[in-house]
């Protein structure tokens, strides 16, 4: 499709780079720049906003949140074959677009925030998609640094930020993501929208930070959770064990005989208070 930027087509773009995509680095581009605007557009106004950026790959992403009106894209990307394709969309937005060459599970994204509001958007590399998530919602310092998290994901993991007690997919990740954000999934993605397809239905989820999560340390809480789900069948009682079993239980006053995924995110933030 024409691009409304000026810039040429994505599917050009990628061809004259040759950036064939490289599975083990989870490339499914998004070439369609209508979809692209609706996951940008998600993450709600990008006026006088700094948007952290993860995999820009070829920019499909990075020119929507441009032509969103987003004051500076600061994106981290691992393939050194992206950059002369980020360049030329850098050279369209001039001082707007900083590309940073690096893995961004090891950049400090809390150092290089500038002042005013930060929002995060990434069509995510599936395999350090959740890693990243975790280290955004682990930071000592809360409220954090950005304002909101616009993340896609496989649909199965979407599934997992948002779930709440009782539900199958409730585990580590959703007493996480419910004790420090609130979440939704906004809309899914089906395979055919990438290239190359993946396997497995995408979906974008949108975090933005509780302004006042019940207090409670992440390491006690990684502890309880990591404790509870590692035998999310058994009762609490045998699951807990290592951590403290009934006496725990007791001075939380909660149930022995109930199990880890009934259990909210509360009562985890109280078991972990008591360790
Ligand atoms: N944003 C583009 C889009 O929506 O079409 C590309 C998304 S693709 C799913 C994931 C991107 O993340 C790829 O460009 C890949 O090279 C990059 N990537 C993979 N691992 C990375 C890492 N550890 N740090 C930074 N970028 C990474």
């Amino acid at each position: 499709m024409a691009a409304l930027d000026g810039l040429p087509p994505l599917r050009d773009v990628i061809a004259r780079h040759g950036l064939d995509a490289k599975k083990a680095l989870g490339q499914n581009f998004l070439l369609d720049l209508n979809l692209t605007q609706k996951v940008a557009r998600t993450a709600g106004s990008l006026e006088g906003v700094t948007v952290f950026e993860v995999g820009p790959g070829p920019g499909g992403l990075t020119r929507a949140i441009l032509a969103l009106g987003a004051k500076k894209v600061i994106a981290v990307e691992r393939d050194p074959r992206c950059l002369p394709a980020l360049a030329e969309v850098a050279e369209h937005y001039p001082g707007r677009l900083e590309v940073i060459e690096g893995d961004a599970l090891k950049a400090d994204f809390e150092s290089m925030a500038p002042e005013g509001p930060v929002k995060i958007i990434a069509n995510l590399p599936y395999n350090v998609g959740t890693q990243l998530l975790v280290n955004w919602l682990l930071p000592r310092q809360w409220p954090p640094f950005w304002q909101s998290l616009t993340l896609m994901f496989q649909k199965e993991v979407g599934q997992r930020i948002v779930a709440n007690e009782d539900d199958n997919h409730y585990g580590r990740l959703g007493v996480l993501c419910g004790w420090r954000t609130e979440s939704h999934m906004a809309f899914d993605v089906p395979p055919q929208a990438f290239t190359p397809p993946p396997k497995v239905t995408s979906t974008v989820v949108h975090l933005t930070p509780r302004l006042n999560p019940l207090p409670c340390d992440p390491d006690k809480l990684e502890k309880v959770t990591m404790a509870a789900f590692g035998q999310r069948r058994k009762m609490l009682r045998q699951s807990l064990k290592p951590v403290g079993g009934e006496a725990l239980l007791a001075k939380a006053e909660i149930d022995p005989k109930r199990r880890a995924e009934t259990l909210s995110v509360e009562e985890f933030c109280r078991l972990a208070n008591l360790l």
